[in-house]
């Protein structure tokens, strides 16, 4: 008898590349850690500690020994009927707690989602630049990722043309994503609808990423897409979360909301996986939720401010052309005009090696677009203290003059 070799990681998960957002924030904390003066725009996640009451109800639940147990996979029911609620209320979208599913972040949601919907082959649109998770969740659940390329000329937005362009017999699933990482772009409420009656048209699925919803600025406003197309909700899932809105990253409190079967399915492959996402983590979302949305408006308008601090800051800085994002909390520059001319001794070619660059000569850490499937970008979050964001800014502008001059 032959035996057959073995390679000593799996095809499949030897082929996931590294999260560059997080590569490039371990880049900026190991040079933190040599002592370096780094200003970190890399990570996606609020500054703002969580809110009071929400760590309050996580002490008590810590004392209550009813939490020390195991709880269902699916999620705590009261928690499971807030999301629904809260589903219901912002999203337009009545739902049942039997239509969700608590999960460790919204990563979770994402890939309970797609292993629960994808056979091998089956393609899934993807509007580019895109949230670097989404083609590797895809791919780990057998499915084929298709990217629509946008950009800034559309601001950022993918067309019903162009999404119809990309679709083939073997096409199921849509990935929509407003407001956007990493863009910040916001779909227009017509925009979506028509987005959605496309869909529906064409029986496909949308996944829609919602996990920005309370994070849109000036005149912009979210709309669901399943909120508005009732059409497509029986092929719809939502996934979001409390990390950006409540302030709540470290916590791993996600979830998707979406039809029965599909809600089922996912909870049977979490109940293997990782059952229920710790209690206190549960209690405390539930006390978030609870709580309404009070506790985020004025993050809302710290974020607002830095915002246009950091768009009027990177227009300023030669090559670098900045559209104003209207959602999260990311500025997606183009720098193709600063690329090509001698920095430091060296050529910049690409939005990678000029985001090394800056790294390097200036101790400023932004993720470069190729993370996004879109070369030719620096993604920089404005989560981060006024001071900082200044400063930050600052240093990139003076290192580019360098090279302008
Ligand atoms: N969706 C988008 C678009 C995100 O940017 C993120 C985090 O960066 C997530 C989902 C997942 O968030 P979490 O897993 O922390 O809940």
């Amino acid at each position: 008898m032959t035996t057959r070799t073995h390679s000593r990681v799996s095809a499949r998960v030897g082929g996931i590349s590294e999260s560059a957002t997080l590569a490039v924030d371990a880049a900026a904390k190991r040079l933190q850690a040599e002592g370096r003066p780094v200003i970190g725009f890399g990570a996606g996640e609020p500054d703002f500690p969580t809110p009071d009451y929400v760590v309050e109800a996580a002490v008590a639940a810590c004392r209550d020994p009813r939490w020390h147990r195991y709880t269902p996979a699916g999620g705590l029911p009261e928690l499971r009927a807030a999301i629904a609620e809260a589903t219901s209320r912002d999203s337009s979208l009545p739902a049942t707690p039997e239509q969700v599913l608590v999960t460790n972040g919204g990563k979770q949601a994402l890939y309970n989602t797609f292993a629960a919907l994808l056979d091998p082959g089956d393609e899934v649109l993807l509007p580019a630049p895109y949230w670097t998770t989404y083609p590797e969740s895809i791919r780990l659940a057998g499915g084929v990722p298709v990217v629509v390329p946008t950009d800034e000329t559309t601001g950022f937005l993918a067309s019903v043309a162009a999404l119809e362009a990309a679709r083939t017999p073997a096409t199921k699933i849509l990935v929509f994503v407003s407001p956007s990482n990493p863009t910040g772009a916001v779909y227009p409420p017509e925009q979506v609808a028509a987005v959605g009656r496309w869909a529906a048209d064409n029986g496909l699925w949308v996944v829609t990423d919602e996990i920005y919803q309370h994070l849109v600025y000036g005149d912009a406003t979210f709309a669901s897409l399943p909120g508005l197309v009732e059409e497509t909700r029986d092929r719809c899932v939502i996934v979001s979360g409390v990390a950006k809105t409540y302030a709540m990253t470290g916590w791993r409190v996600g979830w998707m909301v979406g039809p029965r079967d599909v809600v089922a399915a996912a909870t049977n492959l979490q109940s293997h996986a990782t059952s229920n996402v710790a209690n206190v983590s549960q209690v405390a979302a539930l006390a978030a939720l609870r709580g309404g949305l009070a506790a985020v408006a004025p993050m809302r308008e710290a974020f607002d401010r830095r915002r246009q601090a950091m768009v009027a800051g990177l227009n300023a800085i030669p090559g670098f052309s900045c559209p104003v994002p209207d959602g999260a909390f990311y500025c997606f520059p183009a720098v193709t005009g600063a690329l090509g001319r001698p920095l430091r001794g060296r050529v910049p070619t690409s939005s990678a090696e000029l985001a090394s660059l800056i790294l390097e000569e200036v101790e400023v850490a932004v993720v470069p677009g190729e993370a996004f499937g879109a070369p030719g970008y620096l993604r920089l979050s404005y989560a981060l203290g006024d001071a900082d964001l200044a400063e930050g800014v600052r240093r990139i502008h003076a290192l580019l003059d360098e090279a302008a001059g």
